[in-house]
């Protein structure tokens, strides 16, 4: 790793922060300083701006690594601090979530509303014998009873495991298993891509091998037929909105598990990943005022993340509701009923910070600057990225097409694992680099080790660690600690291992390189997927790219690009040619890819993040490995087909 190409390290544009968000900023500088010093201080009083009911006894309990334990002692309601006490502050009439269904159906539902949807739920689950501890899980289209189920739970101490509403029955089935569901809440379905989309019957064929679950909510969307099991199938309007809607909430035990959230699997077997009450509230409710510069009064927040990714989880429901956030909630794809339908709602909600993922952010690139062009997108004023590396083009893009070259874009690097984001520029205060995710935030403590865990100087690239525990930290892999240790504290002693590459520029800024696994060894030389990629994604013609390192009798991996072009560029071999010299003139004649397909798709999970051992299979001419997460199986064959024809 520390021999990776220098290209990201010569970009030089920067943007500094516009002077009146510098000036107004929620965190200034000085918040660097004040976690510096004291960081355990600096935590405890972040948990301060939660409601507690019982104060901690200690800020961290870390005298049995790698298992953590924040806010010690203390007690907490988790849905009571995202509704009940706005309500008690007077702002129960603001507007929680604007919900845009895909078929263009509105609803406004105000935290009173939400409040009064929580409380009776929670009291429906009660009456189903849920009590605190037991585990329940979701499976859910992008609709507000999703979010009104997570915060049921929240408020009775059931843990919630929610599972992504595209999986199939196998994944949905894995999941419920493995964390002993006593209670499946679904719905006949939603809409995506124009049509309604059943999710009735993968619970039914999952929950006949599920043993543990004695009821199965169902709240209707659709209104298709659905088959029905009496006794254990349950309808959510008839048990849930009939309920009384008084329910005081109960105080939690600050590290009383809050949730089980599955990794998207890019990698390997899905691991639980266990988060619990204080100290996750604690960070998410932080990094969503600090990383998007929230204001309560005036902004419109939206993420176009799904409520089955950790994102939905922190950046959806936790975080924005504990802040009293107004933010839009939609169910549907991009593209329906058109390409615009993006822009659509920001203009028609006046979001004023957006939160999305590099893959949408291409994707709008590839279907080119006059869709966003036809918007009013001038109430924008914060950009998020979540998910993925950044490539620095996409950035400028986003900036530029749909910041007018004014909002500061904010590169957030976290994962499902880390609960909150961990390093991200600060709006008001972090002067950007397009591409670089910049720092870790105030009270995180991150690194780039070599091999050995030495931390690397500025310039050079390694392994990204976390050195210290945080609040949101995962405490373990749900019922295996022995995997949990395995996984994130074996590589290098005393410390966390994400997973991820990263490279500290001479200012001692950080660039994610993308996983570990995805970096290349060409000719004795460590080259990361994402640094060619991003030099693929300079060139004007072309939107978004894939690279991998295929096997070679010379020079033992070669790259191999797969390649799609924006908008109107047609591909021919003058083309390819040329892409393949701008590699070699943009980070040297060693990254020139032995070979570059022209694609129409990329393989991407569900989440949106690129397949690369898909790709790799490929480009080995070998038959593919697991392909039950990805988003669309038909783009493998697409992508073999042209492969087979020569191109
Ligand atoms: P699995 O661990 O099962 O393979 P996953 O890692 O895709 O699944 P997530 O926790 O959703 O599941 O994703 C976290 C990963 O996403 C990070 O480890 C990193 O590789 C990538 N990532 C997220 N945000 C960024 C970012 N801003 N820049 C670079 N990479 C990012
Ligand atoms: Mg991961």
């Amino acid at each position: 790793m520390s021999e990776t190409l220098e290209n990201l390290l010569q970009e030089t544009r920067r943007f500094e922060p516009p002077g009146d968000l510098a000036a107004d900023a929620n965190v200034k500088a000085d918040a660097y300083e004040q976690a510096g010093a004291d960081r355990l201080a600096f935590w405890a009083t972040q948990a301060g701006r939660l409601d507690w009911t019982k104060q901690w006894d200690q800020v961290l309990d870390w005298s049995n690594p790698p298992f953590a334990k924040w806010f010690v002692g203390g007690t907490l309601n988790v849905a009571y601090n995202c509704l009940d006490r706005h309500i008690e502050a007077g702002r129960g009439a603001k507007v929680a979530i604007h919900f845009e269904g895909e078929p263009g159906d509105r609803r406004t539902i105000t935290y009173s509303d939400l409040h009064t949807s929580v409380c009776r739920a929670a009291n429906a689950l009660t009456a189903l014998g849920i009590e605190p501890g037991d585990r329940v899980a979701i499976y859910m289209p992008m609709i507000p009873e999703a979010a009104v189920a997570m915060l049921a739970c929240a408020r009775i101490g059931a843990t919630h495991s929610v599972v992504f509403g595209g999986f199939s029955v196998d994944a949905l089935k894995g999941r419920i298993q493995d964390a002993d569901a006593k209670l499946v809440i679904t719905a006949d379905g939603g809409y995506r891509r124009g049509k309604p989309s059943a999710l009735k019957p993968t619970v039914d064929e999952s929950v006949a091998e599920c043993p543990s679950v004695e009821h199965v909510l169902v709240v209707r969307r659709t209104g298709e037929d659905v088959s029905w099991t009496d006794g254990r199938d349950l309808w959510w309007h008839e048990v849930v909105e009939t309920a009384d809607p008084v329910h005081e909430a109960q105080p939690m035990d600050a590290e009383h598990p809050l949730f089980i959230l599955y990794t998207s699997g890019t990698t390997a077997k899905p691991k639980g990943i266990l988060h619990t009450t204080g100290g996750y509230l604690t960070q998410v409710s932080y990094t969503f005022n600090a990383v998007f510069d929230h204001k309560p009064d005036t902004d419109v927040y939206w993420c176009t993340a799904d409520i089955g990714w950790v994102t939905g989880h922190s950046y959806i429901v936790y975080g924005p509701l504990s802040n009293g956030a107004t933010q839009v909630m939609y169910e549907g794809t991009p593209d329906t009923p058109h390409r615009g339908r993006f822009w659509e709602i920001v203009q028609q909600y006046k979001v004023s910070i957006l939160y999305t993922a590099p893959t949408l952010i291409r994707t709008m690139m590839k279907w080119g600057d006059d869709i966003p062009a036809e918007y009013d997108l001038s109430s924008l004023r914060i950009l998020g990225s979540v998910g993925e590396p950044i490539n620095p083009e996409a950035w400028i893009w986003y900036r530029q097409t749909i910041g007018r070259g004014e909002t500061p874009v904010v590169d957030t690097w976290w994962q499902t694992e880390t609960g909150g984001i961990m390093i991200s520029p600060l709006p008001g205060v972090t002067a950007t680099k397009p591409g670089s995710a910049m720092r870790p935030l105030p009270g995180i403590v991150a690194d780039v080790v070599d091999d050995q865990g030495n931390s690397v100087p500025n310039g050079g690239g390694g392994y990204l660690v976390l050195r210290e525990p945080w609040p949101s930290m995962l405490r373990t892999i749900w019922g295996d600690d022995q995997r949990f240790i395995e996984t994130y504290w074996s590589r290098f002693s005393n410390m966390y291992f994400a997973g991820d590459g990263a490279k500290r520029d001479e200012d001692g800024d950080l660039w994610l390189l993308g996983r570990v696994d995805d970096v290349m060894l060409v000719s004795g030389h460590n080259i990361s997927t994402t640094e060619v990629e991003s030099a693929l994604v300079s060139h004007p013609k072309v939107a978004e790219s894939a690279v991998v390192g295929a096997t070679d009798p010379t020079t033992g991996q070669a790259i191999v690009a797969f390649v799609i072009l924006r908008g109107a560029a047609e591909g021919d071999d003058a083309l390819l040619g040329e892409l393949r010299d701008h590699v070699a003139k943009t980070l040297g004649p060693i990254a020139k890819p032995r070979q570059i397909m022209l694609v129409p798709e990329l393989p991407k999970t569900r989440s949106g993040k690129i397949m690369r051992r898909l790709l790799r299979d490929v480009a080995e001419r070998r038959s593919l490995g697991d392909v039950t997460t990805l988003q669309d199986s038909t783009v493998m064959d697409l992508i073999q087909n042209g492969m087979s024809a020569g191109k």
